[in-house]
């Protein structure tokens, strides 16, 4: 470095990092600079200062800047490049120029660099002030809007079938703790409240204090309200000890309302107004609240859920599961239940108890009702297909009193088995007594009709509607199906095992067959079968299966029975 230079003293003059630079051979040679330059930047000046990986990684980060500057054409570049050295990252703001006529044979450019580093720290603790409360340092309103916010960018990529859902914590009496206690006990109380959230949710959701008594929790649930119910019982568990604040001890109550809305389709802001409401809903009813869109919005949600379910109909949204049916006595799986199920792209999988009323409401049932039929025969003939032979099995399908009253029964059923070459036998249609209640006259016929083409008949959700105990009996009826509110828990329960007693004895004066459904234990299974139950369906056999399962479940089951 030349000593008598003209352009040492326009860069000594200079307060910051400066350096003149010439390009050569692709890459940048630091020619001339000042003292501040020299101090802040040595590994630039001598390559072989620079030590540690990140030096390298942001040395070549502002070469390549400037090489890209030398070719561009441009007269003036600006850019900021980061430094990570061992108490954090230091920034600097960084300008080139060309520098034109100053005595040099090849053209060289002016890098300016400005130390912004504490700039830069006021600007990100200003900023976590903004975003984070200072008592508990959990994020605050904002900063709970902002992880919602990245939960949804996040979640919408990896799983868009997932719903998201935010819970409003609001302690209830925690106004009178700061009036009688002083703010001093109720800041303690709301630490303690953070530390007992913060324990029990893990990570599997993010917690935020957003206002004096609320905190908020937002989650993905995978499954829908039932991973929203969980952490709020989790929630109210970890909450209800009683908590010590110095000499005293006192009990926390907590009103919590929670929102859900499909991640692909959530609004940060909404989810949390709604769970706001549903929170100062819970606050009067005193317990978990959900929010619940108003008259007209539940009209809407109808309205949108049917034009969604005929759009699915028509574009073979819909599929069957098959629940193995388990003859109690032998243990062997005599057929499967067909049950309708329907993944929305957009809303996830929406419940049969959802979609079924709609369908019944709109009409929509007389074609899902058909496509049920048919798909479940079509199934059936193709396990037949798959065994190279006749499987000895049934399928059950759902019938809905509607589809009675609007429909032609007999011929589609007929129809069906027809087409999928099925024999009568091995169909057997489930109504509820509402069939019975709503036409008489009608479903005798019907009932008659399938007698007469072999067809069994089941009494499904036996016990819960009003049967008139007279026709049942002049019926032709093939099975009670008890319903399922009487068989869970029912070796808790001795009211539910004497209503269970009852309709099997009755069942039994009939002629008919039972099946329990809704057995989850061995040892209700046990009971049900000492209690001369035929048939039993539950998840202790096993839950609803897509037909490859339910097939494969019927070969072990057989397989192993030989
Ligand atoms: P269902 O006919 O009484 O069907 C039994 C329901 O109990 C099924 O619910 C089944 O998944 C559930 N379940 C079975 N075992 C257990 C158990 O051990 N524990 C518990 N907790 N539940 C069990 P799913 O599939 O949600 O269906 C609900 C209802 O929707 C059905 O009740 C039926 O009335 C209606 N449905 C389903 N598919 C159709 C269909 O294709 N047509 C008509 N009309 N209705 C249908
Ligand atoms: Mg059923
Ligand atoms: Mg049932």
């Amino acid at each position: 470095m030349g000593g008598v230079d003209p352009n040492i003293a326009f860069l000594k003059a200079l307060p910051h990092g400066a350096a003149l630079i010439a390009c050569h051979e692709g890459a940048p040679h630091f020619e001339q600079w000042n003292e501040e330059f020299e101090r802040k930047f040595p590994a630039l000046i001598e390559p072989g200062k620079a030590s540690a990986q990140d030096d390298q990684a942001w040395i070549l980060n502002l070469h390549a800047e400037i090489m890209d500057f030398a070719v561009s054409g441009r007269a003036l570049r600006r850019f900021e490049v980061e430094r990570l050295c061992p108490i954090g990252v230091e920034a600097f703001y960084c300008s080139l120029g060309w520098v034109e006529g100053d005595g040099a044979d090849e053209p060289r450019m002016l890098l300016n660099m400005v130390d912004r580093t504490a700039d830069r720290r006021v600007e990100e603790s200003l900023r976590r002030e903004l975003v984070s409360d200072s008592l508990t340092a959990l994020p605050n309103r904002i900063g709970f809007g902002e992880l919602i916010e990245e939960m949804i960018e996040t979640g919408a990529s990896s799983d868009a079938q997932a719903q998201l859902g935010v819970l409003i914590i609001d302690l209830v009496r925690f106004g009178r703790v700061n009036q009688a206690l002083g703010s001093m006990a109720g800041d303690e109380l709301i630490l303690s409240v953070a530390a007992r959230l913060k324990s029990c949710v893990a990570d599997d959701a993010a917690i935020a204090r957003i206002g004096g008594n609320d905190f908020g929790l937002c989650l993905v649930a995978q499954n829908g309200i039932s991973d929203v119910i969980a952490l709020a019982e989790r929630v109210n568990a970890a909450l209800s000890g009683p908590i010590r604040l110095s000499n005293l001890t006192i009990s926390v109550n907590c009103a919590i309302g929670c929102s859900l809305a499909p991640i692909g389709h959530a609004d940060p802001d909404e989810l949390v107004r709604q769970a706001q409401a549903a929170s100062r809903t819970a606050k009067k009813s005193g317990r978990l609240e959900v929010y619940r869109a108003g008259e007209l919005g539940a009209a809407r949600q109808r309205f949108f859920l049917e034009s969604r379910l005929r759009d699915a109909l028509t574009r073979d949204g819909l599929t069957l599961n098959y629940q193995p049916m388990v003859d109690l006595a032998s243990g062997s799986v005599v057929g499967f239940e067909a049950l309708a199920r329907w993944n929305d792209p957009d809303l996830g999988p929406v419940s049969p108890n959802d979609f079924i009323p709609v369908a019944e409401e709109s009409g929509l049932i007389v074609q899902l009702g058909r496509w049920a039929v048919n798909e479940a025969l079509r199934q059936l003939a193709d396990w037949d297909f798959m065994a190279g032979e006749i499987v000895p099995l049934k399928v059950s399908v759902n019938l809905s009193s509607i589809q009675i009253a609007r429909d032609d029964i007999a011929a589609m059923i007929a129809d069906a088995l027809a087409l999928n070459g099925i024999e009568g036998n091995r169909l057997t249609i489930e109504l509820t007594e509402s069939a019975l209640v709503d036409d008489p006259v009608k479903s005798r016929e019907l009932l008659e009709t399938l007698k007469r083409a072999n067809i069994a008949v089941a009494m499904d959700d036996f016990g819960t509607g009003f049967s008139n105990l007279a026709s049942l009996q002049s019926l032709p009826i093939d099975v009670l199906k008890m319903d399922r509110s009487f068989v869970t828990d029912m070796l808790m329960d001795k009211d539910k095992l004497a209503i269970v007693r009852t309709i099997l004895s009755l069942s039994q004066t009939l002629g008919m067959k039972t099946t329990a459904e809704g057995i989850e234990d061995s040892a209700a299974a046990k009971t049900l079968r000492d209690l001369g139950c035929t048939y039993g369906q539950g998840y202790y056999f096993a839950r609803p299966l897509g037909a490859e399962e339910a097939y494969e479940f019927w070969r072990e089951r057989r397989n192993s029975a030989t």
